[in-house]
């Protein structure tokens, strides 16, 4: 069989719809041949009437319309896929794929990039620079990274690029895992009935699960309680599995030194949100994983799959 793949407009909130459509055009020479076979044509979608005739639809969003097309398999070009409805999907026999595995790198480095910036106080020297104050940071203020502790909830494709990037930097990694088989880079393995003491004892914690029924408010004034009064949270993984209220009260109260979120229940963060205003709160938006070559790894994920297809191979990275 040979698969006609759409390209939904709302790639276009992560990278032109068209720079995809292009990398997914197997006319380019030297292209694979059995990709060539498997793939009939590549077209953006931006309309519920352009559907019609597509097999297969790359999307960011979410449409209701997706379930009375001719639709057989969608690709979320997000790792989450919390937006899609699994059950309806699953009644009218369409597959679901998703983007995990490609944004380790990535994330990796944000989440690195927040706990540097945290440790070596560099947001706080930008907060200065509109007021071109030069000054050097209170004495007891900046510390190293080297022989920290940072513990990473969630141990997958982000949690593992978190990991590798904190022991790179000298610090001491713990993570909280369904199944507590060991994790290169990660010294103790806790599973989720343990996140307390796993917690415990890191300066830093880093939250990469995904959102699911048993992730939802995984992080709440509980194990926000049990951090020591000097660590970050840091949020990589998405709105609902920290609890914002919880998280907000816990700043306030000092219960926490700071926070670095990328992801929050009401995206995008609303103007009249505190988090905007608190200086030791670093706010990204939905961003960790940005990089210039995201197209590049969602179209290998696609290509891969349209070969599968038409070679009556599983679908790779199947979530339904
Ligand atoms: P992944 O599937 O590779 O890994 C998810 C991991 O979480 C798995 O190892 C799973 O076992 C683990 N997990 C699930 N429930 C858990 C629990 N209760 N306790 C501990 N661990 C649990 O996915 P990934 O690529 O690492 O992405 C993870 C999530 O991060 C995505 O689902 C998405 O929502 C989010 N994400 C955010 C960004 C961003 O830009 N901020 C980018 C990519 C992914």
């Amino acid at each position: 069989m040979s698969t006609t793949v759409g390209v939904h407009g709302s790639v276009g909130e992560l990278f032109p719809p068209a720079v995809l459509r292009d990398a997914l055009d197997p006319s380019g020479e030297g292209d694979d041949p059995a990709y060539k076979r498997a793939l009939s044509d590549v077209r953006v979608v931006e309309t519920a009437d352009e559907l019609a005739g597509c097999d297969a639809l790359v999307t960011f969003a979410y449409d209701d319309s997706f379930l009375t097309s001719d639709l057989s398999w969608i690709h979320s070009i997000q790792a989450g896929v919390d937006r899609f409805p699994f059950e309806e999907l699953e009644r009218r026999g369409i597959s679901l794929t998703n983007s995990t595995g490609i944004h380790g790198d990535a994330v990796g480095e944000t989440v690195a990039g927040y706990m540097l910036e945290f440790a070596r106080r560099l947001h706080r020297h930008r907060d200065r620079e509109p007021r071109r104050e030069w000054r050097y940071p209170d004495w007891d203020e900046a510390f190293t990274l080297s022989g920290e502790s940072v513990c990473v909830v969630g141990l997958g494709t982000l949690g593992r690029g978190i990991a590798a990037r904190a022991d790179a930097l000298g610090a001491d990694v713990v993570g909280v895992r369904r199944t507590p088989t060991p994790v290169e880079h990660v010294r103790t393995v806790h599973t989720p009935d343990g996140i307390h003491d796993a917690v415990a004892d890191a300066r830093f914690v880093a939250v990469a699960t995904p959102l699911t029924d048993r992730t939802r408010g995984l992080v709440g004034a509980d194990e926000l309680a049990a951090m020591r009064e000097d660590a970050y949270l840091l949020n990589v993984s998405r709105g609902g599995v920290v609890d914002d209220a919880a998280l907000l009260d816990a700043l306030r109260d000092g219960g926490l030194a700071g926070a670095a979120l990328d992801v929050f229940e009401t995206e995008p963060l609303p103007e009249g949100s505190p988090f905007w205003d608190m200086e030791n709160v670093i706010v990204t938006s939905h961003a960790a994983a940005a990089n210039r070559d995201y197209y590049r790894r969602v179209a290998a994920l696609v290509r891969e799959n349209v070969r599968r297809l038409a070679a009556g191979e599983p679908l790779a990275n199947r979530v339904l």
